[in-house]
């Protein structure tokens, strides 16, 4: 898990996280006298998946017989954590944060620039914007094994994407005091497939670095291995006493044989397997102010419309019509006037290949 240093990172105790979790499925739970313990009555269902009595004590340091240990390292503890793990529990929050006012919108919006053209206010309007927020857990498996936790923020309809101070907002994992449980289920269904793809990559950037570690400890142990065959084979071939060639032919053809098998089993004791899986979501509604802006590149003008919520010190980044990624820089398309982010319009003079147009075609 990664976890963010600047703040405290409180964590319920066993005992607390046991209580919560039972009574989430209708057990009844009273704390005892004495620190760490409390009676629980569980459902019969519930006793029996968990292999605990339908009542009994609970524990953190079990005193008497029958106490049913909940401390760190409790099979019912454990058991707990890994059925909260592989839930993904979806939360719909709004931040209950003051619109941002006019003079910062314009202010902010003033920073947005068409790279190949010019941007031009046309109107503001308040309202509110819907995010979904993804926290995905990632493995990433080869010759040791690591664990690491990405987040995601899309929008929920456009695949735009706030930046860090309204993202900071929407991390969930220590809450502000900002962030209300909203009134409403919210849903964000269109936000799935920008999520996906932001996912794969984002995992493989945060992966880059460990694949260069396997890649070099790979390349490592390989030399090893060819260096020490290779002196065998010398020793083989120079023998000490007089040998029959064919017998010295022998050795080697069994020691190259031995030396490519061990060369094999390296490749699959490095081969690198990545998996991810969605750990929880967010949908979340920000108040924020919605620009229409009209966009002029040569002849051609398209309006779209910016959006700053509130806390935000720049516009959304907007989805790459080429790529699906965002960008804060767009460049548009001669054609269509397609927005395109650096990867796929590196450069905005003269024409551009645009890959939004390639597709169509
Ligand atoms: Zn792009
Ligand atoms: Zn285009």
């Amino acid at each position: 898990m990664i976890a963010d240093a600047a703040r405290p990172a409180i964590l319920p105790a066993p005992l607390d996280f046991v209580l919560a979790a039972l009574e989430a499925e209708d057990a009844l739970c009273e704390r005892g006298e004495r620190e760490g313990e409390a009676i629980a009555v569980l459902p019969p269902a519930l006793a029996q998946r968990l292999d605990v009595p339908e009542e009994s004590r609970l524990a953190v340091y079990p005193a008497q017989k029958g106490d049913v240990s909940v401390g760190i390292g409790s099979p019912l503890l454990e058991k707990l954590v890994a059925e909260a793990r592989a839930r993904a529990p979806v939360a719909s929050v709004r931040l209950e944060l003051e619109p941002p006012r006019l003079g910062h919108v314009k202010a902010v919006v003033a920073r947005f620039v068409l790279r190949n053209g010019l941007a031009e206010v046309l109107s503001v309007s308040f309202g509110s914007a819907v995010y979904a927020v993804a926290s995905v857990a990632y493995v990433i498996e080869a010759d040791d094994r690591r664990e690491g936790l990405t987040r995601l923020i899309v929008h929920a309809t456009d695949g735009g994407e706030p930046d860090a101070a309204t993202g900071g907002h929407l991390d969930l994992t220590w809450p502000d005091a900002v962030v209300r449980p909203s009134p409403t289920p919210l849903s964000a269904p269109g936000a799935a497939p920008w999520l996906a793809l932001r996912t794969e990559r984002a995992v493989r950037e945060a992966a880059a670095p460990v694949l260069a570690e396997v890649r070099r400890r790979h390349a490592r142990d390989h030399a090893r291995i060819t260096a020490y065959f290779a002196d065998l084979t010398a020793e083989a071939r120079a023998p000490r006493r007089r040998a029959d060639a064919k017998v010295v032919e022998a050795k080697v053809a069994h020691l190259l044989a031995d030396r490519d098998a061990k060369l094999r089993d390296l490749g699959g004791r490095f081969a690198v397997k990545i998996t991810c899986s969605p750990a929880a979501a967010v949908v979340a509604e920000v108040p924020a102010a919605l620009v229409s802006v009209r966009l002029r590149r040569r002849k051609e003008a398209r309006e779209i419309v910016l959006r700053v919520p509130a806390g935000a010190q720049s516009v959304d980044r907007i989805c790459c019509e080429g790529c699906g990624g965002t960008t804060g820089k767009p460049a548009a398309c001669d054609e269509r006037m397609h927005l395109l982010c650096e990867g796929c319009a590196p450069t905005a003079q003269g024409r551009i290949a645009c890959p939004a147009c390639g597709r169509k075609r």
